[in-house]
């Protein structure tokens, strides 16, 4: 049977060999792929200790290639939605690591960092203003993108939160008046509340519940109640107050990409911080 090598007149060889060819011409043009070290926000302070992130400042990724790109255009990995996870756990070089494990902030620095290698930092998408609703193409810079390193000591001190040793942080909720730690969410606890939030739009009687979705797994304990049983049930019925300061909580000890960008509408002139939409464009742009 004539295959591919045969066409381009190479002698008819088995993958094993054809492999070594490819490497060899590879060599032979003096090609490595080159990899980068992702700077994370985390600073690997939130990985357990004996995790290869554990106090590792930088996540090496390889840039992407051409068998990348085939990745994103997979017609059987966008029908499940996975094949910018699938690429993202490929370009990890350290194999032990897996997106699920990664911090939610440590990964959206390296989904951008990824990206970059490929396309650049400029990135064109359509965002309609949040003022008057037109819809426009923005340029984001993502150079321009810095890392929130969360609250300091200091600054948790002021109000009277509390970090733990092992990684949570624990506030005070100011309507029920009693302790709240919370923690870090992982690649995984992402993965859960896309889940859920897709299940709810399948299923025509749900209601959205995004928020107490990301409660149910940020919350460690209330008043030193862990029982994941108990905090299951008892969630929902937090009062809207105390559910606000815990998502704001979140927010100010998370350390992330900061993923805003200052706005200004072509339409309306309204100006704003806008946070740049992760949109088919990001691995996909137009050329
Ligand atoms: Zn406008």
């Amino acid at each position: 049977m004539r295959n591919n090598l045969d066409r381009l007149g190479m002698p008819n060889q088995d993958t094993k060999q054809a492999d070594d060819a490819a490497a060899a011409l590879m060599q032979s043009l003096s090609f490595v792929v080159p990899t980068e070290h992702v700077d994370l926000p985390s600073k690997g302070l939130f990985y357990p200790e004996g995790h290869p992130l554990y106090q590792k400042d930088t996540l090496e990724i390889r840039y992407m290639t051409a068998k990348d790109e085939d990745t994103l255009t997979s017609r059987n990995l966008l029908k499940k939605g996975i094949a910018v996870e699938r690429l993202l756990q490929d370009l990890i070089v350290d194999k032990r690591i897996t997106l699920d494990q990664l911090l939610i902030g440590d990964k959206n620095a390296l989904i951008v960092a990824a990206r970059k290698t490929a396309y650049g930092s400029e990135y064109n998408t359509k965002v309609s203003c949040p003022s008057c609703g037109k819809n426009q193409t923005y340029e984001f810079d993502l150079d321009s993108c810095n890392i929130y390193e969360g609250c300091t000591d200091e600054q948790l001190n002021e109000v009277s939160v509390i970090r733990t040793d092992k990684g949570t942080f624990i506030g005070s909720l100011p309507i029920l008046k009693t302790p709240v730690e919370i923690r870090l969410l992982s690649g995984k606890d992402e993965q859960i509340i896309l889940q859920r939030q897709k299940q709810a739009q399948e299923s025509k009687n749900a209601i959205e519940t995004l928020y107490s979705d990301q409660l149910k797994l940020m919350i460690v304990s209330i008043n030193n109640v862990s029982d994941p049983k108990v905090l299951q049930q008892a969630i929902p019925l937090l009062p809207a107050k105390d559910s606000i300061y815990i998502r704001d909580l979140y927010k100010a000890i998370n350390p992330t990409l900061d993923l805003s960008h200052n706005f200004v509408c072509a339409g309306c002139s309204f100006e704003t911080r806008l946070e740049l939409p992760f949109t088919a464009d990001f691995f996909w742009p137009k050329r």
